[in-house]
C-alpha cells in the first residue's frame, strides 16, 4: 500500500507529463534522498517508469518519472446512445478495447448485460479482473454527489436509480456515475488538453449542449449537482419553447437539434451541418442566418462564462464536421464582442472532435479520477 507521500507523488505525476525527482522534492518540500526512497518502492511495485528526455543541450537531462500505462486499468460505459459502449483504458488514458451492447432501460438488466460483457473485453488484452480498478458510467442527467445514484435522466426515463450499487453487485468493481459533460471535462483534465489547467470550462456541443467547470483543480458540482447546465440558460427571453418547459434556452438556439429544426422551418435542402455550411459558402442567406443565430447564442454564453469565471482555458468538444466554417467563426466573434475589451483574446479556446467512443472513454476517466483522488492508504 502507498503512504501519503507516495499518493501525493502519483497525483503530481498524473497532473504532469512527467517530473524529475528534484522537482518532486521541491514541490513536496522533502529532501531528494527522501523522494528517491519513496520512488524506489513505487518503481519496484511497477507503478512508475523512468524516461530520459532528449537533451536540450544544456548539461545532463534529468530523468523523468511517469505513471506506467499498465499500472492500472479502468472500464467506462456510455449510456448516451442507442447502444451501450463499453471501453477498457490504461493509466495513460488510451483506449485498448471496446464493445457495444443493446441499451436495456431496466437498470438491473442493464447491470447484468454490462457485467456479462466485461470478461471478453478484458481478455482481448490479456488483462485479468484483479487488474481492473474501477468502472465509470456516463449518462445524460443528474447524478448524486456520491456518484452512486442517477437522480434524474429524461433520456433514460430514470429517477433515483442506484445504478452504481447494481453494477457493483454484478461486477465486484468500484463504480462511479457521472453526467456526460462533467465526465468529458474529467477526461480532458487527467488525460487531455486541460491536463495543466486548474481552472477551465468544457462545453460539449451536440444534439444538446452541456458544460462543466474545474475550479482550483477540482470538478465543480454545485449545491445540487446541477452546475454547468448551460443548455437551459435563457439567451432569448420569450423565445422558442424548450423541452425543459422554459423558453429561449441556449439549447433552443445553438444545439444541433435546434439547427436542424431551423433548417426544416426554412425548407433548406441540407442533411448535415457540413451541407448547411456549404450552402452558406454559396451565399444562401437562410443558411447564413441559421448559422449566425446558433453561433451568436453559443458565443454569447461562452463570453458570459469567461466574464464570470476568468478560466485559463475553454474547451469546445463538438461532433465531427459540425463546428467548422461560419458557425465557429461567429462563435469566436461573439465571444470577443461580449467580453470586456481588456480581456479579449486572453482566454485560449481549444476545440476537439468527439465521437460515440469519446463518451465511454470519458466514463472510464471518471473511474481513473476517483482512483487518483481516493487512493488507498
Ligand atoms: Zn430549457
Amino acid at each position: 500500500m502507498l503512504n501519503a507521500h507516495q499518493q501525493q507523488i502519483l497525483r503530481l505525476l498524473i497532473a504532469s507529463h512527467g517530473m524529475s525527482r528534484t522537482v518532486l522534492a521541491e514541490k513536496m518540500k522533502l529532501s531528494k534522498a527522501a523522494i528517491s526512497t519513496l520512488v524506489k518502492e513505487m518503481l519496484q511495485a511497477g507503478l512508475l517508469e523512468e524516461s530520459i528526455p532528449e537533451s536540450s543541450g544544456q548539461g545532463r537531462p534529468s530523468v523523468l518519472l511517469k505513471m506506467r500505462a499498465d499500472s492500472a486499468y479502468f472500464l467506462g460505459a456510455s449510456l448516451l446512445g442507442e447502444r451501450v459502449i463499453l471501453v477498457l483504458i490504461d493509466m495513460h488514458g488510451r483506449t485498448l478495447a471496446a464493445t457495444q451492447m443493446p441499451l436495456n432501460l431496466d437498470p438491473p438488466q442493464l447491470a447484468k448485460t454490462i457485467a456479462a460483457a466485461i470478461p471478453d473485453l478484458i481478455a482481448q488484452k490479456s488483462i485479468t479482473q484483479d487488474q481492473l480498478i474501477g468502472l465509470g458510467v456516463t449518462l445524460s442527467g443528474f447524478v448524486d454527489e456520491n456518484q452512486a445514484i442517477c437522480v434524474q435522466s429524461a433520456l433514460l426515463g430514470w429517477k433515483n436509480v442506484p445504478l452504481a450499487e447494481l453494477l457493483k453487485q454484478q461486477t465486484g468493481l468500484e463504480v462511479s456515475l457521472e453526467n456526460d459533460a462533467k465526465a468529458l471535462a474529467v477526461s480532458e483534465k487527467i488525460f487531455g488538453v486541460a491536463k495543466k489547467a486548474r481552472n477551465f470550462t468544457l462545453i460539449s456541443h451536440g444534439d444538446g449542449i452541456g458544460s462543466a467547470h474545474f475550479f482550483q483543480g477540482q470538478l465543480h458540482r454545485g449545491a445540487h449537482g446541477a452546475a454547468g447546465e448551460i443548455a437551459h440558460c435563457t439567451i432569448e427571453p420569450g423565445g422558442r419553447p424548450c423541452r425543459c418547459g422554459k423558453r429561449g434556452c441556449l439549447d433552443t438556439l445553438a444545439s444541433l437539434t435546434a439547427i436542424r429544426e431551423s433548417v426544416r422551418d426554412k425548407a433548406l435542402e441540407s442533411e448535415s451541418i457540413a451541407e448547411l455550411e456549404a450552402l452558406a459558402v454559396k451565399g444562401n442567406s437562410a443558411a447564413i442566418a441559421i448559422l449566425h443565430q446558433a453561433g451568436h447564442a453559443l458565443g454569447l454564453s461562452i463570453a458570459n462564462i469567461i466574464q464570470m469565471n476568468d478560466p485559463e482555458l475553454i474547451v469546445i468538444a463538438h461532433q465531427p464536421d459540425a463546428f467548422d466554417g461560419l458557425l465557429k467563426t461567429v462563435v469566436m466573434q461573439a465571444i470577443d464582442s461580449h467580453v470586456l475589451p481588456s480581456i479579449i483574446g486572453k482566454t485560449p479556446i481549444a476545440s476537439m472532435v468527439i465521437n460515440e467512443e469519446s463518451w465511454a472513454r470519458a466514463a472510464a476517466s471518471v473511474a481513473a479520477y476517483r482512483f487518483i483522488i481516493h487512493l488507498p492508504d
